[in-house]
């Protein structure tokens, strides 16, 4: 169970850093390695590295990019298991998760890779002699920021977005979880991308951002992490007139209609809510379940909820690993003592498990009042509130009644209570009887605080070009 040696990645040569911070497991709380702190030099080499970069790779076929990504791609799953034993390492998921993720990784790669040689233009019908060309040219430069709680799916979408579209990018990725993103850079250098196309950095996050997002040569700022962050970096950008690509906190609701089975949805849910310890911004979180079937919802979930074995990553019978950090930990606290003291009902779990790790059971928050933070705070924690409606129009008022509008999910076996749902809910990914709310063909992002812009899919590509729309005339 090796932890690599974390180096930054620029103009294609590894480099050590002056400083460094470091890495904790939090599954037992030792540090197991030290992430290199960019200085503002290494961000000046970073910058000038992917200007040269982006000069090579954007006259590259798009045949010929993807031939890279895919052998990129390759790469990373002959070192699945390799990689997904750092992950759980710095970010205690466990191990068949951590394989399952960088799976996903690489998926995001082959699906790109492929879609970034299908980004067609259109030729408008003109008059004789004039042709009017719409095509998309890559964007340019892009800065990416990304968070801990996907190590390397995370990064993945954003740096196989750019790469498929023919862009560079410097991508700061977490200093908590770094190496996912650092076995990308391996695979990508390995796989014969050209020096500066990927270039990473780690190091003081607000610094960073705040010092490549002015610079003339990013044309585009993609962000997953906090609304707050997210509206933080948007203004600045907005300062330098910069797209951004924000994917923004979530605090999904699920409605969970009569005409289904109470168990099998709730069953289906409960093991959700343990999926990365509930760190994800999708998870779903609050359950607004039809008065008929709510008794029997709630008894399977709290079931469910109890019987997650909660424990170190690497132990085979871990279903659900420890919070990323002690922050984490504190949020729950704090959360579940508000709901505690305004009257909600905690089912299941509740407190930090007494032993070394920053372990919280999957907890369960019934008959929660709207007045408790959890109702508008994403948790972004292995938490549920389960709350009853009386219709389906209670249901979607409550769903929507939050500024988030990331994923949300129903079940129902009725094609018009699905039907009226879809079309009202207040979401960018809407899934009914199924709980993944995205995969890499299909586009991925919110609306309202949630943020802008798409991931994946056909949408996300376009996200990385601009289009130029040019005037031809055949005579002069
Ligand atoms: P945070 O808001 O401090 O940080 C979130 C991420 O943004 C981290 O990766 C961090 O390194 C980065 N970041 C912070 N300040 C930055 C800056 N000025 N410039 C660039 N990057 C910056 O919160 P946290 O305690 O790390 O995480 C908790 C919250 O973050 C959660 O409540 C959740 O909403 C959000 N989060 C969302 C996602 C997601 O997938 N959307 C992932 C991780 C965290």
């Amino acid at each position: 169970m090796e932890y690599p040696d974390l180096h930054l990645h620029i103009g294609g040569a590894w480099k050590k850093a002056t400083s460094s911070q470091p890495v904790v497991n939090p599954s037992s709380e030792a540090v197991i390695g030290h992430v290199p702190v960019a200085t503002q030099r290494d961000l000046d080499d970073a910058l000038a590295a992917a200007q040269d970069g982006f000069n090579v790779w954007r006259r590259f076929s798009p045949r010929k990019r993807a031939e890279i990504m895919f052998k990129a791609a390759a790469l990373m799953r002959e070192r699945a298991d390799e990689i997904a034993c750092a992950i759980t390492l710095e970010h205690g998921k466990p191990f068949r998760q951590a394989q399952l993720e960088v799976v996903r990784g690489c998926e995001f790669f082959e699906w790109d890779a492929a879609e970034g040689q299908r980004i067609y233009g259109r030729v408008i019908p003109s008059e004789p002699g004039i042709k009017y060309i719409v095509q998309h040219q890559p964007v340019g430069m892009v800065a990416a920021f990304s968070p801990w709680n996907f190590p390397l799916s995370q990064p993945a979408r954003k740096i196989a977005g750019a790469l498929a579209a023919g862009c560079s990018i410097i991508m700061k990725a977490s200093e908590e979880t770094p190496a996912g993103a650092m076995h990308i850079a391996r695979a990508l250098h390995d796989a014969g991308l050209p020096p500066g196309v990927m270039n990473l950095v780690f190091g003081v996050p607000s610094e960073i951002s705040e010092y490549l997002i002015p610079q003339t040569p990013i044309r585009l700022v993609a962000f997953t992490g906090s609304t707050a962050i997210g509206k933080r970096l948007t203004r600045l950008a907005a300062e330098y007139m910069k797209p951004v690509l924000m994917e923004l906190g979530g605090h999904a609701p699920v409605i969970v209609c009569d005409d289904v089975d109470p168990v099998a949805a709730a069953v289906m849910s409960a093991a959700r809510k343990a999926r990365n310890a509930g760190q994800v911004c999708t998870s779903p979180t609050r359950f607004y379940v039809q008065e008929r079937v709510y008794e029997a919802f709630v008894a399977a979930f709290v079931e469910k909820a109890r019987s997650v074995v909660v424990g170190d990553g690497f132990e085979s019978t871990t279903q659900m690993g420890p919070l990323a950090n002690d922050r984490r930990i504190k949020a729950m606290e704090i959360l579940v003592g508000d709901a505690e003291e305004q009257g909600a009902r905690v089912l299941a779990g509740g407190r930090r498990l007494d032993r070394p790790g920053y372990f919280f059971p999957v907890t369960v928050l019934a008959e929660v009042p709207d007045s408790a933070r959890v109702m508008r705070e994403e948790p972004f924690g292995p938490l549920a509130v389960i709350n009853p409606v009386s219709s389906l129009d209670e249901a979607i008022r409550k769903a929507n009644a939050l500024p988030f509008g990331l994923a949300a999910y129903a079940f129902t076996h009725s094609a018009s209570r699905a039907n009226e749902l879809a079309e009202n809910i207040e979401a960018g990914n809407f899934s009914i009887n199924t709980l993944e709310a995205s995969v890499a063909e299909t586009p991925f992002g919110g609306v309202k605080d949630s943020g802008y812009g798409r991931e994946g899919g056909a949408e996300g590509l376009v996200n990385y070009t601009v289009v130029k729309n040019i005037s031809h005339s055949m005579t002069i």
